[in-house]
């Protein structure tokens, strides 16, 4: 398989547009990297880029050490799996999956074992026989990835394949393309604006905006220690709260305040605080919703803050658990609660925040100055 080397690669489109800036990224052979982002971040291009079906601007796109900006789509070794997979409707599953290896010239008999070992991998093998039409919306995106399998390329380039397929199917195909990954220990770049289809399946994650990488890590860091304000937010479902909060210090105690609010932070929290500068200004400070409990919850071995009062604005039962909503006199604070809560709409609770799972953001920069 492969290793990709993007160094400072950049994209203006023709209309003057800069889709893509200064994006820098290793990937190691057998890594299944996903970029992630809202509509529009540059994902796609950055993708397309790497596929050779939009020129790179500036900058250098290595595979295998082999500078690539000049060669040919084709002559690249690479798949793509698009969301729109397209198969020919007149071709049987055998046909479309062999197809870009007939059109290689390569004979009969290979075609049928590389057809044969990829429906193998995807059980296929008993539709083989079968039109497009005859197949459900993921048996034709299993055929699409097929079609991608049976040329053995060193890397796979898949764009949103997920995405016209219903919620159920979804999560299935997502084990199952994470199984896939496994087994051809392929190297495969992946694109997606949803969060929980990047955590799930990328051994790293690069979260893009505005065409600029944010952050690149694996899952588990990405969500415990996101960089900035946006990687924060978007990470993560429900969303992270954010509460303007100031910093004080108080005898040998550095807390924050919101509204008639005071939490005294953790010692090494207050260091970063105070070596930051930032005693008497303003921080966003970011927590969980997991992370915000209802005073009385089991919270075996974790360190809690001062209990707020706050009064539900809103209450969502979500069957194992339960979201309450609430305002801590003007602070949105939303908590992930035990099922058995007895809080309802209206209700004044009592919470607390997990201390070691405090996130503080700068207000300029955005970015985090310590977890
Ligand atoms: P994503 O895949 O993250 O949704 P894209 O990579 O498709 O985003 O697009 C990044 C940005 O580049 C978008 O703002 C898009 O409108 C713009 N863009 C894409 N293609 C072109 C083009 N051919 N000309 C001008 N701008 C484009």
């Amino acid at each position: 398989m492969a290793s990709l080397s993007l160094q400072h690669i950049g994209k203006v489109y023709p209309n003057g547009y800069v889709g893509v800036k200064d994006f820098n990224l290793e990937i190691a052979d057998k890594e299944f990297i996903i970029f992630v982002g809202p509509s529009g971040c540059g994902k796609s291009t950055t993708l397309r880029m790497i596929a050779g079906l939009e020129e790179i601007t500036s900058g250098t796109l290595e595979i295998d050490g082999k500078v690539m900006n000049d060669v040919e789509p084709k002559d690249r070794d690479i798949a793509m799996v698009f969301q729109n997979y397209a198969l020919y409707p007149h071709m049987t599953v055998r046909e479309n999956m062999g197809f870009a290896l007939k059109l290689r010239k390569v004979p009969q008999d290979q075609i049928n074992k590389a057809v044969e070992d990829a429906a193998r991998i995807l059980d296929l093998d008993q539709l083989l026989d079968r039109k497009p039409s005859a197949l459900s919306g993921g048996q034709r995106q299993r055929v699409a990835m097929g079609r991608a399998i049976v040329r053995n390329p060193k890397v796979f380039l898949m764009d949103e394949p997920l995405s016209n397929l219903d919620a159920k199917l979804r999560v299935q195909m997502r084990a199952e393309i994470s199984k896939l990954h496994d087994r051809l220990g392929a190297t495969i770049i992946y694109v997606t604006h949803d969060q929980t289809e990047a955590m799930t399946l990328g051994t790293r994650i690069v979260v893009m905006k505005d065409g600029v990488m944010q952050q690149v890590d694996t899952p588990t860091k990405l969500y415990s220690e996101p960089c900035n304000l946006f990687v924060a937010g978007f990470i993560g479902s429900p969303q992270m709260n954010f509460i303007d909060a100031t910093v004080i210090e108080r005898g040998s105690d550095i807390v924050l305040t919101f509204g008639h609010n005071a939490i005294t932070v953790t010692a090494d929290k207050a260091r970063a605080l105070r070596s930051g500068g930032y005693v008497g200004k303003a921080v966003t400070l970011g927590v969980r919703p997991e992370d915000v409990l209802e005073v009385g919850a089991p919270a075996e071995g974790k360190r809690l803050s001062e209990p707020i009062s706050a009064t539900v604005s809103v209450y969502e039962l979500l069957g194992s658990s339960v979201m309450l909503y609430t305002d801590a006199d003007g602070a949105s604070i939303s908590a992930s609660a035990e099922a058995a809560t007895t809080a309802r709409t209206g209700s004044v609770v009592s919470l607390v925040f997990d201390l070691d799972k405090l996130h503080l953001f700068d207000k300029q920069t955005e970015l985090a100055v310590c977890h």
